[in-house]
C-alpha cells in the first residue's frame, strides 16, 4: 500500500510536535514530505535531520537563513509570510495537519481545502473566522474536515452512533481552566503565571490563557457550529475538570453517546489520520477503577462572560467570528506584555463585538478587514480605558 504522504503546518508548536510523535509510530503508513515553522529553525533543523522531509516552510525570512545554512544537502526552502501557502501549491500531498496558532492558519487551510485534501484541523481560530466558508468549499472540492481539537474529535466519533438529523445536541466539556471555581475577586487579580498553569492539558501559551478565560470553550462553540452544522442552541457547555470525557452527543431518544481517553493530543491527532480505521496509540490507555470518579459543574457565564459571548456569535455568524477571535488574540497578546489584566481580555472582546459593524455574507476579504479592524479597536479599547 502507497504511504500517505503528509505536511505538518506549525511542526515547532505543540500540535505539531504531538504530530510528529504519533507518525512516528505510523511510518509503515505515512511520510512526511513537508514542514512548516515560524522563527524556530533550530528545532525545525533537527526535525529536518529526523524526518528528511524534501521541502519545508519558514515565515521568519531571518530563521529561514538560519535553516539553510544548518541543514546539509538539498533542502526546497520556501520563506516568507506566504511561505505556507507556496508549500501547498508545489508538492503532491494527501493530508496536512494545520498546527499553525491563530489567525495565521487561515490563508493555508483554505488552500488546503481549495486543492480538496484531508485536512486535520487543530487550528480552531481559522474556523472561527470563516467557517461557514470553509464548510461549503469542502462540500464542494470533496475536501475532508478532520477535527483535531479533541472536543470536536469526540463529537465526530459519537455522531457515528446516529444519524445528523437525530442529534438533539452536542455537549461540549470544558476543564474550566485553573480559574474555575475561583471567586470573581480573585479572578480579577489573575497573573499570567497564574493563568499559564493548566491543570490538565498540556498546551501552548495562547491556548493555555484562552482556557482560563474560557474563550477558548466560546472559540469551540462557534468550531462546532460550522463542523458539524449545528445550530447555536443545540451546543452546551459542561465543566468536567478530569478531562476525561471529552464530549459528547445526545440524540433525539436521549441516548448520550460520550467519546472517553487520556488528555492527550496524540489520539485525537491520530484519528484524524488513520480515520476511519484505528490503531495502536503511544498515549496512555485509562484506568477507569484507577480514576474511580468523574464529576460534571454547571458553567457559571457571570464569571465567565466568554460563554456567553461564544453563543451569541455562534448565533450571529457572519463577521462575528472573525471579530471575536481577533479581538481575543489582540487581547491575550496585550495581557501577555502586562498591558491589560486577566478580566480584561473577555471584557474587551464583548466591547469589541459591541462596536462593529456586523455583515452577514462576507468574503475573506470582508473577513480579514473585520480582523484587521477588530485588532486595532483593542487598542484602541485599551487606550480609552
Ligand atoms: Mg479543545
Amino acid at each position: 500500500m502507497a504511504k500517505q504522504r503528509v505536511l505538518i503546518l506549525g511542526s515547532t508548536g505543540s500540535i505539531g510536535q504531538n504530530s510528529l510523535e504519533v507518525l512516528a509510530g505510523l511510518r509503515d503508513r505515512f511520510e512526511v514530505v513537508g514542514l512548516a515553522a515560524g522563527s524556530r529553525w533550530e528545532l525545525l533543523a533537527d526535525q529536518v535531520a529526523r524526518w528528511k522531509p524534501p521541502r519545508v516552510a519558514v515565515s521568519c525570512p531571518e530563521a529561514s537563513e538560519s535553516l539553510r545554512g544548518a541543514v546539509e544537502g538539498t533542502l526546497c526552502v520556501h520563506s516568507g509570510a506566504d511561505a505556507m501557502v507556496e508549500m501547498l501549491g508545489a508538492c503532491d500531498f494527501d493530508c496536512v495537519i494545520v498546527g499553525v496558532v491563530g489567525a495565521a492558519a487561515l490563508a493555508p487551510t483554505i488552500r488546503a481545502v481549495e486543492l480538496g485534501k484531508r485536512v486535520a484541523i487543530a487550528n480552531k481560530e481559522s474556523f472561527v473566522m470563516a467557517g461557514a466558508l470553509l464548510s461549503s468549499l469542502a462540500e464542494t472540492t470533496g475536501a475532508q474536515l478532520m477535527p483535531v481539537d479533541s472536543e470536536h474529535s469526540a463529537v465526530f466519533q459519537a455522531m457515528h452512533a446516529g444519524r445528523a438529523e437525530d442529534v438533539q445536541r452536542v455537549v461540549l466539556t470544558a476543564s474550566g481552566g485553573p480559574f474555575w471555581d475561583w471567586p470573581a475577586e480573585k479572578i480579577s487579580q489573575a497573573t499570567l503565571a497564574d493563568a499559564l498553569q493548566h491543570p490538565t492539558w498540556d498546551m501552548g501559551p495562547k491556548i493555555t490563557i484562552d482556557s482560563a478565560t474560557m474563550m477558548n470553550k466560546a472559540l469551540e462553540i462557534v468550531e462546532a457550529r460550522w463542523l458539524f452544522g449545528l445550530r447555536h442552541d443545540q451546543i452546551e457547555v459542561i465543566i468536567h475538570p478530569e478531562s476525561i470525557v471529552h464530549s459528547l452527543v445526545e440524540f433525539l431518544d436521549g441516548s448520550m453517546v460520550a467519546q472517553l481517553g487520556t488528555p492527550d493530543m496524540r489520539t485525537p491527532i491520530q484519528y484524524a489520520l488513520t480515520y476511519p480505521a484505528r490503531v495502536a496509540c503511544p498515549s496512555p490507555h485509562l484506568d477507569l477503577a484507577a480514576i474511580r470518579k468523574m464529576t460534571f459543574h454547571q458553567p457559571d457565564t457571570e464569571r465567565f462572560r466568554s460563554l456567553a459571548i461564544g453563543h451569541e456569535v455562534a448565533r450571529r455568524g457572519g463577521t462575528a467570528g472573525a471579530v471575536m477571535n481577533a479581538a481575543n488574540e489582540a487581547a491575550v497578546e496585550m495581557f501577555r506584555n502586562g498591558a491589560i489584566g486577566f478580566t480584561d481580555i473577555t471584557v474587551t472582546v464583548e466591547e469589541v463585538l459591541r462596536r462593529h459593524s456586523w455583515s452577514a455574507d462576507p468574503s475573506l476579504e470582508e473577513l480579514m478587514r473585520a480582523d484587521a479592524w477588530a485588532r486595532d479597536e483593542v487598542l484602541r479599547c485599551a487606550a480609552c480605558s
